[in-house]
């Protein structure tokens, strides 16, 4: 396939990487970033767009993903599919669909877990909204970028699943490290705290998989002085964007709400910008009730 992949930046990169690798033809843009070996270098979006089967986008939001957009629709073929793999809010993804849509352009939605080290491996999840046409052309670009894709429903809902994920993500992280800090006064130990919570009913995968107690559980970024692994500011970006979502289509979620309010805490006043999101467990142990 004839591909152009648009922002490759720490996702893009080692995604378009792997592109190549399976023998495709990429023709990326990126505004800073610089083109990684094999990929075409094009001048503008729209000229990495133009006689491409398929378009990827990797971009930071919804503006510039909407702005992007809204100058390569019109250099795509008619069936073509313009694939959108960045985080952005669920109007913004709807808003391009539409646009394509008029254009005779099909569009994805298809946000990915896995973080830097996913798209590195090749092992990403893609969560896809779309039609079934849409989806079926882009499925067998997944498979070489990611493990897993689920057709999640019609364009947005990849961007649904994406943040309600990460909203139950955020809010156990944080209920993960407030039991252990919890612990802590109270003389518990934390390997034993982590050898009755990761085998009883408040396992989750922020315990079981990611534990924020460094030298208990499985290796994670709480061994490596916190360092990121999944930086408490993308945490943020999605938990805002849950928000977003659940103020548009009036859904009640108060402990998406708090875990947003305490990140921006975090990451704004706190000391949290580049660390990973485990780091809510060194928080939490310096402060006191009240
Ligand atoms: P990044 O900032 O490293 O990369 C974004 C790239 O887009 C940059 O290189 C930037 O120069 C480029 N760009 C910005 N505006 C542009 C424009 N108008 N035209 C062309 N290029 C433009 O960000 P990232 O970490 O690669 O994340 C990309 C997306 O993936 C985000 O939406 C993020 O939320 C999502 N995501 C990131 C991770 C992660 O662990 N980094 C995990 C899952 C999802």
């Amino acid at each position: 396939m004839k591909i152009g992949f648009i922002g490759l930046g720490n996702m893009g990169a080692p995604m378009a990487k792997n592109l190549v690798a399976a023998g495709h033809e990429v023709w990326g843009h990126d505004l800073h970033a610089p083109m990684p070996e094999g990929v075409h270098g094009a001048i503008s979006a729209a000229g990495a767009a133009k006689d491409a089967d398929v378009v990827i986008t990797m971009l930071p939001n919804g503006a510039i993903l909407r702005a992007v957009a809204a100058e390569v629709i019109p250099a795509m073929k008619t069936g073509t599919v313009l694939c959108d793999c960045s985080t952005v809010d669920v109007e913004s993804a709807r808003a391009v669909a539409e646009e394509a849509a008029a254009a005779g352009v099909l569009a994805v939605d298809a946000p990915v877990s896995g973080g830097v080290g996913g798209a590195a491996a090749g092992t990403l999840t893609f969560m896809a909204g779309g039609s079934d046409a849409a989806f079926a052309i882009v499925q067998p670009i997944f498979e070489i970028m990611g493990q897993k894709a689920v057709h999640c429903g019609a364009s947005g809902a990849g961007q649904a699943a994406k943040i309600c994920n990460n909203m139950i993500l955020g809010v156990t992280m944080i209920a993960t490290c407030e039991a252990f800090a919890l612990a802590d006064k109270l003389g518990l130990d934390r390997q034993k705290m982590f050898d009755v919570v990761s085998t009883s009913s408040g396992y989750s995968w922020t315990m079981n998989a990611y534990c924020p107690a460094p030298g208990v559980g499985p290796k994670s970024p709480a061994d490596n002085d916190y360092k990121p692994g999944f930086a408490a500011e993308l945490m943020l970006k999605d938990l805002r964007l849950s928000q977003q979502a659940a103020e548009a289509a009036d859904a009640d979620t108060p402990m998406g709400k708090l875990a947003a309010l305490l990140y921006e805490t975090f990451v704004e006043s706190e000391g949290g910008k580049g660390m990973d999101f485990s780091a809510m467990l060194p928080r939490f142990e310096k402060r006191h009730r009240g």
